[in-house]
């Protein structure tokens, strides 16, 4: 388990508990709008939401914000679900859609009008902007603002029974057009929308906002402490003015809480971009390994451990900032490397032929499976006379430091034998086809004469013979700016065009059963994970989920 860091949500949640405001009693919601996929961000706000809940022995609640049904969708709700699921947390019975709540809505909208709190306005969408006034200077009034309540009640039961056109009229909430805060100038609360809506038809034309319609629902799952971004500051007057409006009417006032956003370099975080990326071709969908969407991340290879324990890491505070990409990375190297197990992969093979080794013999080496789990026990790795290394612990020139193999230098084979390169074979081009060694048969490891003599590189192979072939995908950021897009230029300039590199590599052979989602740590190599969608027996596809250590712009 993560230890829990206390912070400043806690701290008022402590104090509440202290002086009884809530009788004890801590309820959060997670409230996304089903109109795309959740990404990295989310599973802040997610964790966050969750785990107070579990921590204080409370409920938390997935409550879907549906009242926009120009954008939203089914696939996005289960894919929602999926997500949250996935990281680790239960909502229980508690699944609501704020769409089950739009006859209470309504009929305090009228609640509202008859309270005078409320008027339906009949200018155009562009004349309410026009009136809004600026930040230094107070809005205009306007002209239906002193409308009779019985003309609003008419006019407001006429746009529900569809008897207007879009934009003919909207209602807005009766505050005070010259306040300071812009959201209290009589925001809009109800607009006319002829669209069928995902869960409730054609029962509906006119859809509540926002605004209105959070706070609302909070209050009617009792919710107590209702999180949101930094960005809804200014808009807890307007929750809190709303609330207050209609305290006869709903069950309890939550308190809205503000935090800072995740933001994380090398990434975009707004759907709006997401969608950009996915529709324009610029990844291979929504779950492409390099997105940072939750299902991105999850066919990248990350753990729901590996986020959470990041979300512990980075903590909650009020002030926006911006987390390092290798943070993030550095989660998933500290799980993986506690709970993958180690195999072997060639990546770029070379091959290596033992000169001195017979013709058709074959032997087992043993190799661990992880090595500070002697728990886990050991694997067989099969040694022949042909065997594939990667190109790069060869060099024909090596510089001074250089302890892999070179012409006339010494090697161990990683559980094998030492052998000593004595020819180097290339094409008509000049290239480099295949090493010739010889191997000294009295130091294979596990045995008395393997520590008789010492040599500094240890490389890995595979037996030319036995190795499964494997398409592996090596990934790497998506962006090759920190911070896409800005100084104002397009954050797609800022996409990494070597992002993603397809090789047909070598793997050992009890891979060839790899099962999806099975992660490893391919020794020297990083860590990958068997691709979710399309690696099959006998055929496996392996991601790059991270690489070992964080050689980013090194
Ligand atoms: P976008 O702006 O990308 O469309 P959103 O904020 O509109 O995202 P919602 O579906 O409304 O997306 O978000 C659900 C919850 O997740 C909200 O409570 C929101 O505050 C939270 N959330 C979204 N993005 C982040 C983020 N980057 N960091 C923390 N919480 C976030
Ligand atoms: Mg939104
Ligand atoms: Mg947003």
């Amino acid at each position: 388990a993560t230890p829990v860091s206390s912070n400043f949500i806690r701290s008022i949640i402590e104090e509440d508990n202290h002086t009884g405001k809530w009788g004890g009693r801590v309820e959060t919601r997670f409230p996304p709008e089903p109109n795309g996929y959740l990404h990295i961000g989310h599973a802040k706000s997610i964790c966050l939401n969750f785990g107070l809940a579990h921590d204080y022995r409370g409920t938390c609640h997935l409550r879907f914000d549906d009242t926009n049904p120009e954008k939203e969708a089914q696939e996005y709700v289960d894919s929602i679900c999926d997500s949250v699921v996935w990281l680790g947390f239960d909502w229980g019975q508690h699944q609501y859609y704020s769409s089950d709540y739009f006859d209470q809505l309504y009929a305090f909208a009228e609640y509202l009008i008859s309270q005078k709190k409320a008027y339906v306005d009949s200018l155009t969408g562009e004349a309410i902007r026009e009136q809004r006034g600026t930040l230094t200077s107070p809005g205009e009034n306007s002209p239906y603002r002193d409308r009779p309540v019985a003309e609003n009640i008419d006019l407001f039961r006429r746009m529900r029974a569809g008897e207007f056109p879009d934009g003919a009229h909207v209602l807005r909430a009766k505050i005070d057009m010259a306040a300071p805060n812009m959201n209290m100038r009589d925001p809009v609360i109800y607009r006319i929308r002829h669209i069928h809506h995902q869960r409730t038809g054609n029962k509906w034309c006119i859809y509540p906002m926002y605004d209105y319609t959070h706070c609302i629902s909070d209050a009617l799952e009792n919710i107590t402490h209702s999180l949101c971004t930094l960005e809804f500051e200014d808009h807890r007057p307007l929750y809190d003015w709303i609330l207050d409006q209609l305290k006869e009417k709903v069950p309890c006032h939550p308190q809205q809480i503000e935090f800072a956003r995740l933001n994380l370099t090398y990434t975009v975080m707004s759907k709006r971009k997401l969608i950009e990326l996915v529709d324009g071709g610029y990844v291979d969908g929504w779950d492409d390994p390099r997105l940072n969407t939750l299902v991105g991340v999850r066919r990248r290879g990350y753990t729901p451990e590996s986020i959470r324990l990041f979300i512990e890491r980075i903590g909650v505070s009020k002030a926006d900032s911006w987390i390092d990409m290798g943070v993030l990375e550095d989660c998933l190297r500290e799980d993986l490397n506690a709970c993958a197990p180690r195999r072997i992969a060639i990546l770029k093979p070379l091959k290596l032929i033992i000169d001195n080794y017979p013709d058709d013999q074959e032997e087992a080496c043993d190799a661990p499976n992880h090595p500070q789990k002697p728990e886990w026990e050991k694997r067989t790795v099969p040694l022949s006379k042909i065997l594939y290394i990667e190109q790069d612990d060869f060099m024909e020139t090596p510089p001074k430091g250089y302890f892999r193999l070179a012409p006339g230098t010494e090697v161990r084979l990683r559980y094998a034998y030492i052998i000593k390169c004595v020819q180097v074979v290339k094409n008509a081009a000049g290239e480099i086809e295949a090493v010739h060694c010889i191997y000294d048969p009295e130091t294979k490891s596990g045995t008395a004469g393997a520590t008789a003599r010492k040599v500094k590189g240890n490389i890995h192979w595979l037996s030319a013979r036995h190795a499964q072939s494997a398409e592996i995908r090596l990934y790497d950021r998506l962006f090759a700016d920190p911070y896409p897009g800005a100084g104002n230029q397009d954050y797609k300039a800022s996409l990494n065009p070597d992002s993603k590199e397809t090789i047909s590599a070598y793997v050992e052979p009890s891979l060839s059963a790899a099962e999806p989602e099975q992660r490893f740590q391919f020794e020297r190599n990083g860590y990958f994970v068997a691709d979710r969608i399309d690696s099959r027996p006998g055929k496996p596809v392996f991601n790059r989920a991270v690489t070992l250590r964080d050689s980013w712009g090194k």
